[in-house]
């Protein structure tokens, strides 16, 4: 097999030494610090700020007095305007941006300029245009923000999850305070750089940094209205429970197991591709990647075959190189989860492969995998395992394969390969997922919904249902 020579991209990024939180239109001094470091290197980038309660609670005041004194008098014209600015800034910045996530996050550095980034801002300039068209958001006549919003977001798509939480609360009147992953925090406080150059209001954006206990000190926050969570269903329940009797409004964006489900008759190689991609972007860390592929019994030996010489030629190695296909897991702890669900998925019967590679002396590695032969009930067809690791299950009839496929506790996502648009169209009416794609996999368009049923959570991002989780009807 040929390799491709290394095409690193250059450090386009510098980060300070230390970071604090981001107040009022200020950065805090920084106080409380733990490391965040390169998960593909295990270098550290810069020193973080473990937010407190009082941190939290500067921040919401500041976000309170925002919401009170500057934003909520604004016309939606005049905020559109903030968030077409922020969305040309970071554009600008877009290279910047790229580096400073793959370099936090570990993930491949074509996939962060080529997606998370253009995604993120695609975000902010669909927001914009709604800004002064709240009219039509399906509230009636002049409907009203909500107030001060409690965000908090996960690892894997650091800067892209930020945009699809700030841009519809900003467009829609409310203001922020957002706490990014304790591992992946870099992005969003360049983003509060952004926002300074932005000359957005003080106080309309705050940042707060930290672990799982300041996100809890956020979402409890008596002042809060608001309180939009993306992360696993464990988090998500404990954050459904501390908000249960409360006014504040929630949206929970959870996890998911989609079945990606190839006939018999579909375009093969147009699927290797498809599963592929649908569990091996973002190294598999993706809420609605393809994790449990669905193959028709009479195609699974050729179908498997085929996938293992594809996979074989994905490139695992430095992020930072153009041709990286599979970049580093995010930290320890999750790769020590992937091993572990993995282990317990071949005891329970599954056989495992994976593609011979080299894996980096440093960081964090899982080849890509396949296990092959899992039943219903076996661990790796159940739990979310967030990782580049797909369960193989097989059926015979759409019928099995609509059952197997909705035997899961989650409901985010689906795929259907198919030539034939009537049994397309059948099953996408029978799955129980909040998106399902068809032929092709993981696309995503700011105009769209995205979202759960089940235990992957409830309330919509995106498109003109998104504005609707930041917004409430008028007098
Ligand atoms: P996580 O452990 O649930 O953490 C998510 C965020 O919540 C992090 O910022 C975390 O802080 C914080 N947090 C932890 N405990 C908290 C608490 N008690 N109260 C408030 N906040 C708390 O999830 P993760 O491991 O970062 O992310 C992976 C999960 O996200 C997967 O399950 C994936 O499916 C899901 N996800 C869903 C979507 C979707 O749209 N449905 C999109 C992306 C990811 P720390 O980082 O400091 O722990
Ligand atoms: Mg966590």
């Amino acid at each position: 097999m040929f390799d491709y020579a290394p095409a690193p991209e250059a450090k386009l990024a510098s980060f300070q030494k230390s970071y604090g939180h981001f107040i009022g239109g200020k950065f805090t001094k920084p106080a409380n610090l733990y490391p965040t470091i390169n998960p593909a290197t295990e270098e550290v980038l810069a020193e973080i700020s473990h937010g407190t309660a009082k941190d939290v609670d500067l921040a919401v005041k500041s976000a309170r007095a925002a919401y009170e004194k500057v934003w909520s008098k604004l016309s939606g014209a005049e905020r559109g305007k903030y968030l077409y600015r922020i969305a040309r800034i970071m554009q600008e910045r877009a290279r910047e941006l790229a580096v400073a996530e793959t370099l936090n996050n570990g993930k491949p550095i074509k996939e962060t300029r080529d997606f998370d980034v253009p995604t993120a801002v695609s975000w902010f300039f669909y927001y914009a245009g709604w800004a002064d068209k709240l009219d039509h958001a399906g509230l009636g006549h002049n409907p009203q923000a909500l107030g001060v919003a409690a965000q908090v977001v996960p690892w894997n798509f650091p800067l892209m999850m930020l945009a699809w939480k700030i841009a519809p609360a900003l467009a829609a009147g409310n203001t922020i305070v957002l706490k990014p992953s304790e591992t992946t925090p870099l992005s969003a406080l360049l983003f509060a750089e952004i926002c300074q150059q932005a000359e957005l209001p003080e106080g309309v954006v705050n940042i707060v940094t930290g672990f799982g206990d300041t996100g809890a000190a956020l979402v409890g926050h008596k002042d809060v209205n608001k309180v939009a969570f993306t992360g696993s269903t464990e988090v998500g329940k404990i954050i459904a429970k501390q908000v249960a009797g409360s006014n504040k409004k929630v949206t929970l964006e959870l996890g998911g197991k989609a079945a990606n489900i190839v006939f018999d008759d579909a375009p093969i190689d147009q699927a290797i591709e498809g599963v592929i991609n649908g569990i091996f972007f973002n190294q598999g860390h993706v809420c609605c990647a393809g994790s449990r592929l669905l193959i028709q019994e009479s195609i699974h030996d050729e179908f498997i075959k085929k996938l293992k010489r594809r996979m074989s030629t994905l490139s695992l190695g430095d992020p930072m190189d153009k041709n990286t296909d599979v970049g580093a897991i995010n930290s320890a702890d999750q790769l020590a989860k992937i091993k572990k669900l993995v282990k317990k998925g071949v005891s329970e019967g599954g056989e495992l492969w994976q593609p011979e590679c080299k894996i980096p002396r440093n960081g964090f590695w899982f080849a890509p995998a396949i296990v092959d032969n899992v039943s219903p009930a076996n661990t790796v067809a159940r739990e979310e395992i967030f990782g580049p690791v797909l369960s193989v299950i097989t059926f015979r009839t759409p019928a099995e394969a609509v059952t197997k496929a909705n035997n899961t506790e989650y409901g985010l996502s689906a795929g259907i390969w198919t030539e034939k648009g009537s049994k397309m169209l059948k099953l996408a009416d029978q799955l129980n997922a909040g998106v399902i794609w068809s032929n092709t996999f993981n696309q995503f368009d700011p105009t769209s919904p995205f979202g759960g049923f089940k235990e992957s959570g409830y309330g919509r991002e995106g498109g003109r249902q998104g504005l609707l989780s930041y917004l409430k009807a008028g007098k």
